[in-house]
């Protein structure tokens, strides 16, 4: 079989709220849908970028440029089930641009396990687990509000992990923030924190045995990404779990993060390592080097999230969970199913390829162009 056409989309969805980060304030989500086709038969990704180039160099708008007129041309008439050409074909055409990769990719496992009437997970192994503990965002900026909606999640059974993003305000106000979060919820609740790069490695270095007091679990790229050797200090001089995000990017940057044993935690995103293969790869140098491999997300919709979960199903050991809740802060969703998050636990769709499918009403009322 081959590949007959490749397109990408852009859709914007609405935000429930407005999403508070230390760099960004999000209130929709822009995502570029890829569909392959092959003799009747069509393969769906995903790829996006939380707040646009501000997070990562990519955007919706390269995404699809990166997809239609330089990726599509090199895959047209290549062999549908080759996934590792298609990789190889992708990486020699283009530099980095891993999200749009990462979309074409995702596009054509669904395919090749649709067609092989079976699901991702089952392309890469077989499942480990069918649902995922997931831990919800606390960043509305306001202590009370955060409390309230911690409580809520309690009380309705979706979720006791919760990540509060912090950065965004002073430190000493952050640590004011954490307290009473600590002190409201107690043991019903674990925390844990993103500071996305917002403090030096004099602040956290403060402020940090100060959130292990409080009982807080893990702590998410403290210090900016390039500052590896500020991660490792930190991970080395304190007992609670120092994760990289921003600062892990590529299969080589995990190797380098590994070796000098600079984090405790790697929080793979699909889109940032340039799909599910890489991912796999990098959750291999975690799983041989000690460190715990995280669910990570880029608040992808249904159709990225069921791909993270089909990958994040096979890794064996995931400690700390996952955080795919992107299909839980939309305010509409692009599939026909949507995904249950049953006694904390995300779960993972079953069905063919990643288990979604795409609702073409919707991604025609949310599209764009350029
Ligand atoms: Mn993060």
């Amino acid at each position: 079989m081959k590949i007959e056409s490749i397109e990408a989309v852009i859709v914007d969805v609405p935000t429930r709220r407005p999403i508070q980060m230390s760099i960004t304030t999000v209130d929709k989500q822009s995502y570029v849908i890829v569909r392959v086709r092959s003799e009747g038969n069509v393969g769906v990704g995903e790829g996006g970028s939380v707040g646009g180039p501000v997070w990562s160099s990519e955007c919706a708008e390269t995404i699809k440029i990166i997809v239609e007129r330089y990726l599509a041309p090199h895959l047209i008439g290549t062999d549908v089930f080759n996934v590792s050409s298609a990789i190889q074909t992708m990486a020699r055409a283009v530099t980095g641009n891993a999200s749009a990769k990462s979309a074409v990719e995702m596009a054509l496992l669904d395919l090749k396990a649709r067609v092989l009437g079976i699901s991702i997970a089952d392309l890469l192994g077989g499942k480990l687990r069918s649902s995922i503990p997931i831990a919800w965002t606390l960043a509305s900026g306001d202590t009370t509000r955060d409390i309230d909606a911690a409580n809520e999640m309690l009380e309705r059974r979706r979720h006791n992990r919760f990540k509060v993003k912090l950065g965004f305000r002073s430190p000493a106000d952050d640590l004011r923030h954490m307290e009473a979060l600590s002190s409201k919820l107690g043991s019903r609740a674990s925390l844990r924190v993103d500071v996305n790069q917002g403090w030096d490695e004099q602040v956290a270095s403060v402020y940090i045995p100060e959130l292990e007091k409080l009982g807080v679990e893990l702590i998410e790229q403290p210090v900016a990404r390039e500052n590896t050797e500020a991660l490792r200090r930190l991970s080395l001089d304190n007992r609670v779990a120092i994760m990289a995000d921003e600062s892990l990017s590529t299969l080589a940057s995990a190797f380098d993060l590994a070796r000098d044993r600079s984090v405790d935690a790697f929080s793979l995103k699909l889109c940032n390592m340039g799909g599910v293969l890489a991912t796999q790869k990098v959750a291999a140098v975690a799983e041989a080097s000690g460190i715990a491999s995280y669910g990570g997300t880029m608040l992808d919709s249904t159709i990225g999230t069921s791909v993270a979960l089909q990958l994040y199903s096979t890794i064996p050991s995931l400690p700390f969970g996952c955080e795919l809740l992107g299909p839980f802060v939309l305010a509409d969703t692009l599939s026909q199913e949507e995904l249950e998050i049953r006694d904390f636990e995300l779960q993972v769709p079953s069905g063919l390829g990643h288990g979604m499918t795409l609702d073409e009403d919707k991604v025609r009322r949310y599209s764009r162009p350029m």
